[in-house]
């Protein structure tokens, strides 16, 4: 588990990015709103896009290694 951060300000292109609190990119306690623990980016990218629609996952701390595992665990699921 980690705990994740929406940011609340949108980065140059627009969208909010999702921090897991160690990432190096995480933005000013006042600029973040707090979204609670995850396994990974990707269920934190789901539940920030319930309050921000154009919620995306930081490319430094969010998307490593969490896509692999997700779809392996998703193509054992359909069969
Ligand atoms: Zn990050």
């Amino acid at each position: 588990m980690k705990f994740f951060y929406l940011s609340s300000k949108p980065n140059k292109v627009g969208h909010f990015e999702i921090h897991d609190k160690e990432c190096e990119l995480i933005p000013d306690s006042l600029e973040r709103d707090y979204l609670g623990p995850f396994n990974n980016g990707r269920e934190a990218l789901r539940k920030a896009q319930l309050m921000k629609s154009n919620a995306v996952c930081c490319e430094n701390c969010c998307l490593t290694n969490s896509q692999t595992v997700f779809i392996t665990a998703k193509s054992e699921e359909a069969q």
